[in-house]
């Protein structure tokens, strides 16, 4: 057994399909059959009208930054060998807001509502931008 780590999923019987999908290249969020509004992270009633008529759908993979913060210090394996990093927040295309990190952006090209695209790092979501 190798170090712990605290950056890979756990998933559960709930959550599987998503990390599946992910694993795939895919990033889905889930969508209210009632009010028809999406949420992420991935739960099992609607947050906005607590309906559980809520279903799986795969995104664009598009996002725009919402806001971020580089993070220099971090002792929780392995973020510390990836110091400094950008931890984010992004606005899905399709509504959701997610917590995130943006890869392949130098801190000074960061700018808000920059066109992102998901990409996938050990089966985890994270946004590079998209020119
Ligand atoms: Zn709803």
């Amino acid at each position: 057994m190798g170090a712990v780590r605290y950056d890979v999923p756990e998933p559960d019987a709930f959550t599987r399909p998503y990390w599946e999908a992910a694993a795939q290249g895919r990033l889905l969020i889930r969508r209210c059959g009632r009010c028809g509004r999406a949420h992420h992270y991935p739960r099992e009633f609607c947050p906005h009208c607590w309906s559980e008529d809520v279903a799986w759908e795969e995104t664009s993979g598009r996002a725009t930054l919402y806001t971020w913060s580089t993070v220099h210090r971090n002792d929780l394996p392995p973020f510390g060998d990836r110091t400094p990093y950008t931890a984010a927040v992004v606005d899905l295309a399709e509504g959701p807001r997610m917590m995130t990190e943006v890869v392949e952006c130098p801190e000074g090209e960061l700018t808000a509502a920059m066109p992102l695209r998901v990409t996938f790092r050990d089966g985890s979501p994270v946004f590079r931008p998209d020119p």
